[in-house]
C-alpha cells in the first residue's frame, strides 16, 4: 500500500500504487521493457526473475487498481477475459457458478463452451431479484458471478445483498465492474471477493489499448490468482501496464464529464416519441435505481435503448457524424452498436430474447464531446431513420 492509500480516490487516482521511480525520481513509473532479471548466484537476486511472473511496471499498476478498490492485492491481465478465465480457473470440474442472465457475451461465452468442457457449470439467474440467486444455490455452487449494471440491459444488483447470500452459503461473491469503475462503486466494501475489470474500457479510457484487472482482499485467494497468474501466463504487457496507469490518472475527470453528457442525452432521448423504452440506472424510472443508489455514486455513462417499430437502425448508423458505430466503450469518444448481431452475437437468440435483449435494442456509450452536440447526432439520425 502507499502512503495514498487513505487518501480520496481523486487523489488516488493520481498517485496512488508505485507512482514514481525511486531511482532517478522521474514523476511516471519507467517501462521495465524487459522479460528477464540478472541474477548475482542463483536465487539471490534483486526480487525480479521473469516477467511473467513479475515486472516492475505491472507491479506499479496491479497496486494502484489495488488501492483504488480499497483491496489488498492486484492483477493485471492481457484482456478482460484473460482475468475472467484466470478467476474461473479457480474452480474445478462438478463445480457450478450462479452468473447474471444479462452478461457481457464473452463472459458467456467462455463458460459455455470452454469451461464447460472441464465440466465446470453455469446456472444463468436474474441476479436482479436476490431470491433468484437463493434459488439456484444447491451443492455444487461455488460462486456466484454479477455484472451490475449488467450488459447492455443495465439491470442492477445489490451487491451486498448477494454477498450476504454467498457467505451464508460458503460461497465466492465475483463482480465485475468494468461498467463503473472503482470512481463509481467499490464491490469490495460491500463485501465482495473478487473484482474483475475489462480494463480496455473506462479505465484505459482511451481505446487503444485491451487490458484485464483483478483485486481481492484475502490472502488465499490472492495466492491462488496469483499462482493462476504466473501458471497461466496471460499477463499485461509493460508497455500496456503503462498505458492503463496513464489512462487511469484522467479516469475521475473523464468519468464526471461522461456521466454528466449521459444524464443530459437521457433525457433529451426520453423527450422522443421514437424511443420506446431507455435503460439507465440512474433514472428514477429504472426498476434498479435505489439499489443502485445506495451502492453507486451515479448511473454511469452507458446507455441502452429501443427504438419504437418502424425504423431502419442501418440508416441510422449511416446518418450518424460523430458518433462511432463500433463494439467496445468506456472510451473518450462516443460510440454506439447494436448487441444482438454485435456483441451479444454469441448469446443464442432464444436466450438474448428471453433476458430481454431484442433486435431493436441499441446501446450506447456516451464519451465526452460536446453534450448538446452530441445529443444532435443521436436524435437527428434516430428522426432519418424513420421508415
Ligand atoms: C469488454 C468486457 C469484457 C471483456 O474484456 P476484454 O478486455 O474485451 O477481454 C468483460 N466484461 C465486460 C462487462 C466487458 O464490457
Amino acid at each position: 500500500m502507499s502512503k495514498y492509500s487513505n487518501n480520496n480516490i481523486s487523489t488516488k487516482l493520481i498517485h496512488g500504487g508505485i507512482s514514481n521511480d525511486e531511482h532517478t525520481g522521474a514523476v511516471n513509473v519507467p517501462i521495465y521493457q524487459t522479460s528477464t532479471y540478472g541474477q548475482e548466484v542463483p536465487g539471490k537476486h534483486k526480487g525480479w526473475e521473469y516477467s511473467r511472473s513479475g515486472n516492475p511496471t505491472r507491479k506499479a499498476l496491479e497496486e494502484l487498481i489495488a488501492e483504488l478498490e480499497n483491496g489488498k492485492f492486484g492483477f493485471a491481465f492481457a484482456s478482460g477475459l484473460a482475468a475472467i478465465s484466470t478467476v474461473v480457473s479457480l474452480f474445478k470440474p462438478g463445480d457450478e457458478i450462479v452468473i447474471s442472465n444479462d452478461v457481457y457475451g464473452g463472459t458467456f461465452r467462455i463458460l459455455d463452451k470452454v469451461f464447460s468442457k472441464y465440466d465446470i457449470k453455469y446456472h444463468q439467474v436474474d441476479t436482479s431479484n436476490l431470491k433468484n440467486i437463493e434459488d439456484a444455490i444447491n451443492d455444487k455452487v461455488k460462486a456466484i458471478y454479477i455484472e451490475t449494471p449488467s450488459n447492455p440491459l443495465l439491470g442492477i444488483t445489490d451487491i451486498e445483498g448477494a454477498s450476504k447470500i454467498a457467505k451464508a452459503h460458503g460461497l465466492l461473491t465475483i463482480v465485475d465492474n468494468t461498467f463503473y469503475t472503482p470512481y463509481i462503486q467499490r464491490p469490495l466494501e460491500l463485501g465482495a471477493d473478487i473484482v474483475i475489470h475489462s480494463a480496455t474500457k473506462y479505465l484505459g479510457g482511451h481505446s487503444d489499448l485491451i487490458a484485464g484487472l483483478v483485486v481481492v482482499n484475502d490472502e488465499k485467494l490472492a495466492q491462488e490468482i496469483g499462482f493462476l497468474q504466473n501458471a497461466i501466463g496471460a499477463i499485461l504487457q509493460p508497455f500496456d501496464s503503462f498505458l492503463l496507469i496513464r489512462g487511469i490518472k484522467t479516469l475521475g475527470v473523464r468519468l464526471d464529464r461522461h456521466v454528466a453528457n449521459a444524464e443530459y442525452i437521457v433525457n433529451e432521448l426520453s423527450k422522443l416519441e421514437d424511443v420506446k423504452k431507455i435503460y439507465y440506472p440512474g433514472l428514477e424510472s429504472h426498476p434498479g435505481y435505489d439499489v443502485n443508489k445506495k451502492q453507486a455514486k451515479n448511473g454511469g455513462a452507458m446507455i441502452s435503448f429501443e427504438l419504437t417499430d418502424g425504423h431502419d437502425t442501418d440508416t441510422l448508423f449511416r446518418s450518424l457524424n460523430i458518433i462511432t458505430l463500433a463494439e467496445s466503450l468506456g472510451g473518450v469518444e462516443s460510440l454506439i452498436e447494436h448487441p444482438a448481431s454485435m456483441t451479444h452475437a454469441s448469446i443464442p437468440k432464444e436466450i438474448r430474447e428471453a433476458a430481454g435483449l431484442g433486435d431493436g435494442l441499441l446501446r450506447l456509450s456516451v464519451g465526452i464531446e460536446d453534450a448538446k452536440e452530441l445529443a444532435e447526432d443521436i436524435i437527428g439520425a434516430i428522426k432519418k431513420s424513420r421508415k
